[in-house]
């Protein structure tokens, strides 16, 4: 399986712009873990290639994606600027009004302190996606797998509103792809323990894309706000919204019953490609979640997820516990990709 990587090292919020009593818990050890990880695994690791911005715009805002790209600069330019851009104290969006100073468009584009603006944050995301895209241009040429290795993550970029450590939504951006090379519908299985707004909001209406998340409650857990049962689309996309909240403390036995059921919903719409958004907070201990998965969970979760037999992209979102990651990636993948192995693929 080929595994796409992007720079990432000098989007570190946690490093260059630590805020006092707010730990940053997405930082660049957490994908030099798993890339030690798919090495350790003998998968071939590339660069990946620079797609513009063409593709990225077919899900993401202009001014959202001008404001990513050109912010930072426009804040430095401010008397007094510190070493990140951020929601700060305007963090509220009256979305009647998209105001036009740095400050004002920091507080409606971010959506929380979770997604600072740095230097290197533009250009970090943006290999993330171009890496998520690639990894769609290969399963176009007949892959039957890839992994985007992806850093920033991307599955609470809605189209125009940054937070959760997302700017670009990777996953949405490369089902996109697939949408417009003509595959037909994409289902993308979201298993991060936090919901993946982002990814609902951007394709709720429609029917085209078949977004089922297995998470934490949002009623005790980040986003909070979305991620319930009862969101199930809307219009055209009712019924292409599946969310399948887990309560605190949930073991590998609960977590591997909901991706089942996540995969039973999923064959019932016979999508002809599958993204998995994939995430390992759910693991016992993580620092920004409230689940008790193990890594046996996850190869569970890799063989099930594998049952479907669809070409499969990996999409790399969170997971926190940094010294696990490796374990927990090794898990997933030996089981997800075992049925290739055997085939001989
Ligand atoms: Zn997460």
């Amino acid at each position: 399986m080929i595994v796409i990587t992007s720079p990432h090292a000098e989007h570190d919020p946690e490093r260059l712009a630590p805020l006092a009593g707010r730990r940053y818990w997405e930082v660049p050890a957490r994908a030099d873990a798993l890339l030690a990880a798919v090495r350790q695994l003998g998968h071939e690791v590339v660069a990946a290639h620079d797609h513009g911005l063409d593709p990225i715009r077919r899900v993401h805002d202009a001014g959202y994606l001008d404001f990513l790209a050109h912010g930072f600069e426009r804040f430095r330019a401010l008397p007094n600027a510190e070493p990140a851009l951020r929601a700060g104290a305007y963090a509220v969006r009256y979305a009647a009004h998209r105001p036009d100073h740095v400050l004002g468009q920091a507080g409606y584009y971010l959506s929380s302190l979770s997604a600072p603006i740095l230097p290197a944050t533009w250009q970090a995301a943006l290999g993330a996606a171009h890496a998520a895209i690639d990894g769609a241009d290969l399963i176009l040429r007949g892959e039957r797998s890839a992994y985007a290795l992806c850093r920033p993550p991307g599955h609470h970029a809605h189209t125009d509103l940054a937070g959760g450590f997302c700017y670009l939504n990777n996953a949405a951006i490369a089902a996109q792809r697939l949408l417009d090379a003509g595959t037909g519908p994409v289902a993308i299985l979201d298993f991060d323990v936090h919901h993946g707004n982002g990814t609902q909001q951007i394709f709720y209406a429609r029917d085209d894309v078949f977004y089922v998340s297995v998470h934490g409650d949002p009623a005790q857990l980040y986003p909070f706000y979305q991620g319930y049962a009862d969101e199930t689309g809307s219009g055209a996309g009712l019924g292409w919204n599946l969310n399948l909240p887990l309560p605190p403390g949930t073991e590998d036995i609960g977590f591997f019953t909901a991706i089942l059921r996540a995969v039973e919903a999923i064959r019932a719409k016979a999508p002809a490609v599958l993204i998995v958004s994939m995430g390992f907070d759910p693991h016992a201990g993580d620092p920004t979640a409230n689940l008790s998965v193990s890594a046996d969970g996850f190869a569970a979760a890799g063989r099930i997820i594998a049952s479907l037999g669809l070409p499969a992209l990996l999409v790399q979102e969170g997971g926190y516990l940094v010294e696990r990651l490796g374990d927990n990636l090794t898990a997933f993948l030996r089981a997800f990709l075992a049925p290739q192995q055997a085939a001989g693929g």
